[in-house]
């Protein structure tokens, strides 16, 4: 690997330079979604930053397995381990089988994820497909000794397991503080302390999504199905586990313990958490009425949208920001990202256009490749990388203005430098290949429509060029009539 990759590790709070433990190979774990609604801007974060790792990854050559999880069981409200489970309380208020609800939401996330370019992760394991795992790895705990039955339902051992390692080893928590800050909750009596978590948990008589295991017919804890199905797919001892900082605790944290008490050892090397997205300086949240769909974005209809968001600006205005950053998401945020990502996308389609010259300029374009490799270098930086792809398109304006001159090589690198970072690595979708590639012919034909439309404004037929212009429109294009005729661009 030429390039020198650093990623800020969660746990040693530092920039580390990235040597997987079996180059090539590299085994990635990201916490998915809890599928019992529609995807939002949060749940876009996570996927579109560890696809921008996925990607970049690949492109330096490593062979990446990437695991990306579906929690379907075991996730309940509050995150707590009393409540209702997420699924069973949407399936019961929509008279639907859990799995159904599941289904069904699990199709819409991969419905956005495509939407937004994000690469389908290689195995995509469901919580509910992995009980054998959970209850051989809650086995495991409870023969090392950090967890014991009560009632029917099996809890770790936090302040025991404390004793021997150290709990709150990721998210920087002491156990007195944790002690003093957790509220008793009511029916929490079968914990030991109220620190410690459910690994199993036994299924009250009208809870549906149950399965016998040695201690009660229950269903898993929420964390122990990510230690279970990372360790299963990667090993006792992979490279990358990220998510969203809303996971480091407590998700985070028990898996870590969970894994330590089965394994006796680290096993996960590099924690990443991307940063998390507000509304007008707002975390979302149902109540506070800002919680806005990937699918309202796309189609414009949430009450504080002013305008439709196609999936690639809101692509690109994630990418916009480090990943570490928080990001505001306003109207004006997201339309200056929707012009930014416009204008380059522009300046990319005008390369083709700069009349060749034998004389190259005095702008740097090849150093322009390594401070795109550089910024990714030095922890993703992908606010970087777009500076300097604004860089290369202020060279491409100014070659097709005349300002400055380009040789053969230069347009071919400064093409290339798009193709490889705003492309393949950012993942923002060219028109040609939501054409099938087939640019040229998909061209011609909508050229050739456009000059029926044109001939027919010439014969006064406004009834057939208004037609024209209007299923065109109705199909995504964007018509400009202009002084040497009409233009057209994907909207
Ligand atoms: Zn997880």
């Amino acid at each position: 690997m030429q390039q020198k990759l650093s990623i800020y590790n969660t746990l040693t709070r530092k920039k580390e330079v990235f040597e997987p433990l079996h180059a090539p190979h590299v085994g990635m774990y990201v916490c998915g979604p809890t599928v019992y609604g529609d995807g939002h801007l949060g749940h876009a974060r996570p996927a579109i930053t560890f696809d921008l790792l996925f990607r970049y990854l690949t492109h330096l050559g490593y062979k990446v397995r990437y695991v990306r999880n579906i929690t379907d069981v075991g996730h309940l409200e509050n995150d707590a381990d009393e409540g209702e489970d997420k699924i069973e309380k949407k399936a019961r208020l929509e008279q639907l089988e859990p799995m159904e609800i599941v289904q069904y939401y699990t199709n819409r996330y991969h419905k956005a994820m495509e939407a937004l370019n994000v690469l389908p992760p290689s195995i995509e394991p469901r919580a509910s497909g992995h009980i054998i795992e959970q209850i051989g790895a809650i086995k495991k705990i409870l023969e090392s000794g950090y967890a014991y039955e009560s009632n029917g339902s099996v809890y770790f051992d936090v302040e025991k397991y404390n004793k021997d390692y150290d709990y709150g080893i990721l998210s920087h928590r002491n156990i007195e503080e944790m002690l003093n800050t957790t509220r008793d909750l009511d029916g929490q009596e079968e914990k030991r302390s109220k620190v410690d978590f459910a690994l199993w948990k036994k299924a009250t008589p009208e809870h549906i999504m149950r399965w016998p295991s040695p201690w009660s017919d229950g269903f898993p804890g929420w964390h122990i199905e990510c230690s279970s199905m990372s360790i299963k797919y990667l090993g006792n001892e992979f490279d990358i586990h990220g998510g969203g900082l809303d996971l480091m605790f407590p998700h985070h944290e028990c898996e870590i313990a969970q894994n330590t008490a089965i394994e006796k050892h680290r096993v996960v090397k590099y924690w990443m958490h991307n940063n998390m997205i507000t509304v007008n300086g707002q975390k979302m949240g149902k109540s506070l009425g800002n919680f806005i769909t990937l699918d309202e974005f796309f189609t414009g209809s949430h009450e504080m949208l002013t305008q439709e968001y196609s999936p690639m600006t809101i692509r690109f205005f994630i990418l916009q920001a480090h990943y570490r950053s928080t990001v505001d998401f306003s109207n004006e945020a997201l339309q200056a990202a929707e012009k930014g990502l416009e204008r380059l996308m522009d300046s990319y389609n005008r390369i083709k256009k700069i009349p060749i010259s034998d004389t190259s300029c005095a702008l740097d374009i090849k150093g322009l490749r390594q401070k795109c490799y550089d910024a990714m270098n030095d922890d993703l930086n992908s606010a970087v990388v777009i500076a300097h792809l604004c860089e290369a398109g202020t060279a491409i304006n100014s070659a097709c203005a005349g300002n400055i001159t380009l040789t053969k090589e230069d347009k071919e690198e400064l093409e290339n430098i798009f193709d490889t970072f705003f492309f393949d690595i950012m993942g923002i979708r060219n028109v040609e290949e939501t054409t099938g590639g087939n640019m040229d012919a998909f061209g011609k034909a909508i050229d050739m429509l456009l000059d029926i439309r044109q001939k027919a404004k010439e014969n006064k037929d406004w009834a057939t060029s208004d037609h024209i212009r209007n299923e065109l429109a109705k199909a995504g294009f964007e018509i400009k009539d202009g002084k040497d005729g009409a233009e057209w661009k994907l909207k």
